[in-house]
């Protein structure tokens, strides 16, 4: 029989380095985990490339979509800002085919998900403090002082509610933080497999 797939969710606020730490549970984890590429609006940064960073689209066909139905979640991520969404033509064949499907989305897609797959294993990635995260989001140099600061806002917000995951890890050593995720994937990998040879 097929086994079936686990949906993965993380979150974080922008700038604690959640691509990087991803990037590594990624190539350690011992589950089939594949990444989904969310739709954005807004525009790409200097080398990020349609399809592989980000589905690139414009406002309309981003409204149009989502009128559609075809995202699983979506949500207007800097207040008036930009939206960012997962369609489910990325998730729903891959859990069929028994992959573990990690999306990177905040915390209002996660409680979206949450409400059609509640036993999605959620994982918050918090920074070792607000005034590094506050720092790295600066150092970064790619947005204005305004988009700072409204990350910085958002980033506030998200951290009063990392409590709802299942399982949080501070990112202050990338290579002990993945270590801890992956420990984590693995136990909810045996616990699933201890489901099924009961039944
Ligand atoms: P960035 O613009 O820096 O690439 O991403 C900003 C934030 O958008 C990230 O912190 C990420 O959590 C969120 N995000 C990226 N993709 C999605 C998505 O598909 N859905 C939702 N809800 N948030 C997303």
């Amino acid at each position: 029989m097929q086994p079936t797939g686990q949906l993965v969710v993380f979150s974080g606020p922008s700038g604690v380095g959640k691509t990087t730490l991803l990037r590594e549970v990624l190539s350690r984890a011992r589950q089939p985990l594949v990444l989904s590429v969310s739709a954005t609006t807004r525009p790409p940064r200097t080398g990020e490339n349609d399809a592989e960073h980000y589905y690139f689209l414009s406002a309309d066909d981003f409204a149009l979509r989502r009128a559609r139905g075809e995202f699983l979640e979506c949500s207007e991520v800097f207040g008036r800002g930009h939206w960012y969404g997962t369609l489910s033509t990325e998730v729903a064949p891959r859990l069929a085919a028994g992959k573990w499907v990690v999306l990177e989305i905040d915390v209002d897609g996660a409680e979206q998900v949450l409400q059609k797959y509640p036993d999605a294993l959620t994982i918050f990635i918090e920074p070792e403090s607000s005034e590094i995260l506050e720092h790295r989001l600066r150092g970064r140099g790619t947005e204005s002082e305004d988009a700072v600061a409204r990350r910085l806002e958002v980033a506030r917000r998200e951290l009063d509610r990392a409590d709802r995951y299942r399982f949080r890890v501070v990112n202050d050593e990338v290579d002990r933080a993945a270590g801890e995720i992956c420990a984590f994937l693995d136990r909810q990998a045996s616990l699933a497999s201890f489901g099924e040879s009961k039944t």
